[in-house]
């Protein structure tokens, strides 16, 4: 199934790019939560963790790194790492994407 996030990585739809290679693509969420309010996603068409196999284990791995390094750079010292993984968790968009969510207090625990 075609996602918006499959969209942005086509670049049928335009998105505030972050960072990008060739395994993600970083971006701004459209609706922030926070000041800093980052999306990676993998380029491959991972519909949610539920999907992951253990040849995805590298690229997995792959995309935290890249959300610290995100963070940092961003300059944040604290910041939570999302991954809501079915609809009762809250994920809405079923390609694989990690939250990297900062600049401000966040409370505990999560609605
Ligand atoms: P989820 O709720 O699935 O964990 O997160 C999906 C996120 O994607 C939401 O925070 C939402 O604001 C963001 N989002 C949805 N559509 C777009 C879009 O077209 N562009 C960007 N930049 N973010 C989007």
């Amino acid at each position: 199934m075609t996602t918006i996030f499959d969209k942005i990585l086509s670049g049928e739809i335009p998105c505030d790019e972050v960072f990008s290679d060739n395994k993600c693509l970083a971006f701004k969420d459209i609706t922030p939560q926070a000041p800093t309010h980052i999306l990676i996603i993998p380029r491959k068409p991972i519909p949610s963790l539920q999907d992951i196999k253990k040849e995805d284990q590298e690229l997995l791995g792959h995309l935290l790194l890249k959300g610290t390094e995100i963070a940092n750079a961003a300059g944040l010292e604290s910041w939570r790492t999302i991954i809501n993984t079915g609809e009762e968790a809250g994920q809405t968009v079923f390609h694989l994407h990690i939250h990297i969510i900062g600049g401000r207090k966040l409370s505990w625990p999560p609605g």
